[in-house]
């Protein structure tokens, strides 16, 4: 039999109709040269991490389990060689004890600004859950109040930086600017590693001494570079993100200057002890083996975003960034317009699921979040956003945030299944 006539079957069997798998055929033709594009990045990249664990001679004691202090951790002080390795700096904090992205960026934060110091972001509201840690929304134990007080500008109407609304706003209590990467919650364009590197040149310019922090969040291994290629002093991260390769169960990084990266290790074991504690409980063999597959897996979702840009876009839904342009991280968002869509688009996304899939997403609030938010995800890792998930705040414009895919096939599944239940509730006409 016709091999595109058993993978016609076989994505029925899925509740996948041969229309909706017809759209997305035609949408990816277009796409062949992008692709190999990803996969050259990825292959470079599978080099970067493959030549960090030779060169730390990365071997079976790094993958014992240690309980209790920690102390001596061979291969907790290896994994941290291995990622300062692929990020080209001093130091590395890279634990399971860093619980999230937020933990991992309030822990960078909080040990490297003091009382009457002033943080500067640059590229304008921080993502949400950092709004908190700010203090921008008020919270105990919020930076605001610990006596560090937060300065923002605005990108410019066209998503660019503000150069002298920046200049003006660096004073001399301006200790860390902080620099997202990815757009989040929001519209704006994520920044390229290059754009990243010239908004720190001009930051230091201004205040040579300045801590230029970068929340790296979704951005890593999408390019050739990271931000700490560019002049960052701290580069920060999640493990249930890019960089756990889907493998790491929870963890977080932070990648930088000794100095910072110490003061990281003070605030979150405390002072004193730093990065000298901290028992990796057997989950190292996963983080390693997570940032090996981390290039690969990263391409894999970076494929499924530009598939979602290019099928939605022939539906007349804008889609940033757009099927054309640049990559900068693995985030996908579709302006869907509606309440309705959001729903069902992400009802596909939950029923395309290896894990959960006769699970139906709603929308719900969620600590960290000022409106309800809808969240789809059947992850072997719970919560884990480099697998296949969709998510995004209910308010105006109504866009869905769609991310991840350990391999690029679930990928492709899943978006066509969002398709498949925007055509079933009458939302899309195929
Ligand atoms: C995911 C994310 C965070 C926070 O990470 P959690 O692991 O969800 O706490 C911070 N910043 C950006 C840009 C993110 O995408």
């Amino acid at each position: 039999m016709d091999i595109s006539m058993n993978l016609q079957q076989m994505y029925a069997g899925l509740g996948i109709s041969p229309a909706v798998l017809e759209r997305g055929e035609a949408a990816l033709r277009r796409l062949r040269p992008r692709f190999e594009e990803i996969d050259a990045v990825a292959e470079y990249n599978q080099a970067k991490v493959l030549s960090a664990m030779q060169e730390n001679k990365v071997d079976a004691a790094c993958f014992a389990a240690t309980t209790g202090y920690g102390y001596n951790d061979v291969g907790r002080e290896k994994l941290e060689k291995v990622y300062a390795h692929v990020f080209h700096t001093e130091a590395a904090l890279v634990r399971p004890q860093i619980t999230c992205g937020t933990h991992a960026l309030a822990v960078a934060l909080s040990a490297n600004l003091l009382p009457g110091d002033e943080l500067l972001s640059p590229v304008g509201m921080p993502y949400d859950t950092l709004q908190e840690v700010i203090g921008i929304r008020p919270s105990p134990c919020s930076l605001a109040e610990c006596g560090v007080s937060y300065r923002q500008v605005d990108l410019l109407p066209d998503g660019s930086f503000d150069f002298e609304g920046i200049r003006s706003a660096i004073s001399s209590k301006t200790k860390l600017i902080t620099i997202q990467r990815s757009k989040g919650y929001d519209t704006r364009p994520s920044f390229s590693v290059e754009q990243i590197g010239t908004l720190i040149a001009f930051c230091k310019s201004v205040k040579p001494d300045v801590i230029c922090m970068v929340d790296n969040c979704y951005g890593e291994f999408v390019e050739l570079s990271e931000p700490s290629d560019a002049g960052a002093d701290m580069v920060v991260g999640s493990l249930i993100k890019n960089p756990g390769g889907g493998l790491a169960p929870v963890g977080g990084y932070i990648c930088g200057t000794e100095q910072c990266v110490q003061r990281c290790a003070y605030r979150l074991s405390a002072p004193g002890l730093g990065q000298e504690v901290g028992a990796n409980l057997g989950l190292l063999p996963a983080l390693f083996q997570g940032f090996f597959l981390a290039p690969t897996v990263t391409a894999g979702a970076l494929k499924g975003a530009i598939f979602a840009a290019a099928l939605y876009e022939e539906f007349g839904f804008r889609c940033i960034p757009g099927a054309n342009a640049g990559r900068h991280d693995i985030i996908q968002a579709v302006e869907l317009g509606s309440k309705a869509a959001m729903v069902a688009f992400c009802k596909g996304i939950q029923a395309a699921a290896p894990v959960d899939s006769y699970v139906t997403p709603v929308p719900w609030a969620m600590p960290g979040y000022d409106s309800d938010v809808i969240m789809a995800a059947g992850a072997f890792v719970q919560g884990s956003s480099i697998e296949l998930s969709a998510d995004g705040p209910i308010r105006p414009p109504y866009a869905v945030y769609f991310q991840g895919g350990l391999t690029w096939y679930h990928a492709k599944t899943g978006i066509l299944m969002s398709l498949q239940k925007m055509a079933d509730a009458g939302l899309v006409q195929l």
